[in-house]
């Protein structure tokens, strides 16, 4: 899903706290980036691909970003689709990552952490990746036997 021009330049409340966000263009990481920090608790939005472009770090990006499936652990819901968020771990910090347009959500302190277990070499942690998408799986398997018995009791095949 790719979002509008307009919908991007449109300012987001925060997810936390509902105050309007600042958008602050950040010159030390280079041209195009505008991202969203809000006034109050200092948490930062982030556009799908932005993060790689703070952190250079692909492998660490993609990792937080992308098999996020479709289950909703956060308590957020996106400040730029409203679509639900789910939480991504990456060693001990917990990021919320939107399921509808890959926006993330830092908290205060947040990029620091990254950006420091990026420099140290993240090295991807598949034993976590793998239980995640196991119960994707699960959870596919039992929605589509309750639509095969819905099907059954509908008279449909
Ligand atoms: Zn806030
Ligand atoms: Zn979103």
């Amino acid at each position: 899903m790719s979002l509008k021009k307009d919908l991007l330049d449109r300012t987001i409340d925060c997810p936390k706290c509902w105050v309007k966000m600042d958008r602050k263009e950040l010159e030390v990481f280079g041209p195009d980036i505008v991202i969203d920090i809000c006034p109050k608790c200092e948490g930062i939005w982030l556009d799908k691909g932005e993060l790689n472009k703070l952190l250079k770090n692909r492998k660490l990006s993609d990792y937080l970003t992308k098999h996020i499936g479709t289950q909703s652990k956060s308590k957020l819901v996106c400040p730029r689709c409203s679509k639900l968020m789910d939480i991504e771990t990456a060693e001990d910090i917990e990021i919320d990552v939107c399921l509808g347009c890959n926006g993330v959500w830092l908290d205060h302190g947040e990029l620091a952490k990254l950006n420091k277990i990026s420099k140290d070499g993240f090295e991807v942690d598949e034993f976590s990746k793998a239980e995640e998408r196991w119960e994707e799986m699960v959870q596919k398997e039992r929605q589509s036997m309750l639509l095969g018995m819905f099907r059954r009791l509908s008279g449909k095949r």
